[in-house]
């Protein structure tokens, strides 16, 4: 299944260029050590880049889903399972829907980079 890495720390050092951002949010990758970086709101994943496209689809599964289960703030969220059996994110639709848009945006640039071969540190 999907590897997912939470960690926190000094991965942060990776000249990283920004495939993506939002307010509050971003996607970056690494071109030497081909990691991309999601930072979304207060969590910041680590993916290699098989992994950011099986969390990806993951998420794209969910993409017309409108209801989830209910919170005690009277919202629903559709709850995401990690491989960490203890840990699950929760996310409204329209939280879902703003961070699949910063997922796809990233990727057409990693493309764009990609097919051009204008990504800083490609060799
Ligand atoms: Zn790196």
């Amino acid at each position: 299944m999907l590897s997912l890495k939470i960690r926190l720390k000094e991965e942060l050092m990776c000249k990283t260029i920004v495939l993506s951002t939002q307010e509050d949010s971003a996607v970056s990758h690494c071109p030497s050590c081909h990691v991309i970086y999601v930072w979304h709101k207060n969590l910041m994943l680590n993916f290699s880049e098989q992994d950011f496209m099986s969390f990806k689809s993951m998420l794209d599964e969910y993409r017309y889903c409108e209801s989830g289960m209910p919170f005690p703030d009277q919202r629903e969220r559709i709850l995401l399972h990690t491989p960490h059996e203890d840990i699950s994110f929760a996310f409204t639709q329209e939280e879902l829907l703003q961070l699949l848009k910063l997922l796809d945006e990233a990727l057409f640039m990693k493309e764009v980079y990609t097919l051009m071969r204008t990504e800083p540190g490609f060799r």
